[in-house]
C-alpha cells in the first residue's frame, strides 16, 4: 500500500512545474545543436485550387529528426523558442531553407508560392522585417513568399503587430490569418488587419459534411471573408466528401491530407509532376 502511495506520488511528481521546466530546458538546448547539426527539415504540403484543382500554394512546415527522440513534433519546440532568443535563427534558417527550395523547385520549372509560418513572438520586433527582406533580396523574382500568422498573434499588442505587418506587405509578401475559427476569431478587427487571405482552422473544417452548425460557420466564415476581398483556404481536408462540400460552401482552395501530407521537397516535385499539377480527387475514394 505504502509503495503504491509512494508511486502514485512519484506520478504525480513527474507532471510538476519543475520537471517539465527541465523538459523545456533540455528540448531548448537540443534544438540548439539541431540547428547547426543538419536535424532540421522543411517539409512542403500544397493548397488546390477547388474550382481547377491546380496546385496554387506550398506551406512550409518544419521538421525536427532527433537523433535518439526522433520526429519532434513543431507545436511542441516552436512554442518554447517564443520565450527565448532561439526563435530568430530559427526563423531564419527556415526562410533561408525556404529560399534554398525555392530556387530547385524553379530549376524543374515549379513556380508556386511558398507560405512559411511565423511565430506569434515575431511580431513584437521588427527583426522580422530585416530577415524577410534579406530573403526576398536574395532571390529574383517578387510574390514568392507568404506569411502565415494566426489572429492571436496579430492580436497580441495590436498597434506595434499592426505596424510590423503592414512593413512586411509593403516588402512584397501577403499575410496570411492562419487557424481561422480556432481562438478568438474578432471579426471586427480582421477588417482592420493588412491581410489577404484566411485558412479556417481543422476543427471546423473536419466534420462540415456530417454537422450542419460547422457547415454553416464555415459558409458564413467565407462569406465574412468574401465581403472584406479576402481569399478563403479550408485546412485539414481529409476526405473527398469534405472536398466536395467545400466548393459548394464557397471557398476558394483546400489543403489537407485528402489531397497530400507535407513531403520533402523532392518528393513533392515528383507528386507535383505525377500529378501535372492538378489534384483530382480519386473516382473510387472516400
Ligand atoms: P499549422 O500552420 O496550422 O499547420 C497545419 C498542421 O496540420 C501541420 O501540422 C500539418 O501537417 C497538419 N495537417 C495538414 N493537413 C492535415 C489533415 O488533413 N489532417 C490533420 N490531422 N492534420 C493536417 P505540423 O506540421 O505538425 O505543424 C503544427 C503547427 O506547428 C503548425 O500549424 C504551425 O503552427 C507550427 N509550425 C510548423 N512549422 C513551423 C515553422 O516553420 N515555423 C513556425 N513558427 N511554426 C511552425
Ligand atoms: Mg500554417
Ligand atoms: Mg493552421
Ligand atoms: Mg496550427
Amino acid at each position: 500500500e505504502r509503495a503504491r502511495r509512494l508511486g502514485t506520488r512519484y506520478a504525480v511528481h513527474e507532471g510538476t512545474p519543475e520537471r517539465e521546466a527541465a523538459r523545456h530546458l533540455q528540448i531548448l538546448t537540443h534544438l540548439r545543436t539541431a540547428l547547426d547539426d543538419n536535424q532540421l527539415a522543411l517539409h512542403y504540403q500544397p493548397k488546390i485550387d477547388l474550382a481547377s484543382g491546380r496546385v496554387t500554394g506550398l506551406e512550409a512546415l518544419l521538421r525536427w529528426q532527433h537523433p535518439d527522440w526522433g520526429n519532434v513534433r513543431p507545436d511542441e519546440f516552436i512554442p518554447l523558442t517564443e520565450q527565448t532568443r532561439l526563435i530568430q535563427p530559427l526563423t531564419e534558417w527556415t526562410l533561408h531553407r525556404a529560399l534554398h527550395d525555392r530556387e530547385i523547385m524553379l530549376q524543374r520549372g515549379v513556380d508556386i508560392p511558398i507560405a512559411v509560418n511565423l511565430s506569434s513572438g515575431l511580431l513584437r520586433n521588427r527583426e522580422i522585417v530585416r530577415m524577410v527582406a534579406q530573403v526576398l533580396g536574395l532571390h529574383a523574382s517578387a510574390g514568392w513568399l507568404q506569411l502565415e500568422l494566426t489572429e492571436t498573434a496579430m492580436m497580441e499588442d495590436p498597434e506595434r503587430s499592426l505596424a510590423i505587418l503592414h512593413e512586411l506587405v509593403a516588402q512584397g509578401t501577403p499575410i496570411h490569418v492562419d487557424d481561422f475559427g480556432a481562438g478568438y476569431s474578432s471579426l471586427g478587427y480582421l477588417q482592420r488587419l493588412p491581410v489577404d487571405t484566411i485558412k479556417i482552422d481543422r476543427v471546423l473544417i473536419q466534420h462540415i459534411d456530417r454537422d450542419a452548425r460547422n457547415a454553416a460557420l464555415t459558409r458564413a466564415a467565407v462569406e465574412f471573408a468574401h465581403v472584406l476581398g479576402l481569399k478563403v483556404v479550408a485546412e485539414g481536408v481529409e476526405t473527398k466528401a469534405i472536398l466536395q462540400r467545400l466548393e459548394v460552401l464557397g471557398c476558394d482552395a483546400a489543403q489537407g491530407y485528402f489531397i497530400a501530407r507535407p513531403m520533402p521537397r523532392g518528393d513533392f516535385l515528383d507528386w507535383f509532376e505525377h500529378h501535372d499539377g492538378r489534384f483530382v480527387p480519386p473516382e473510387d475514394s472516400t
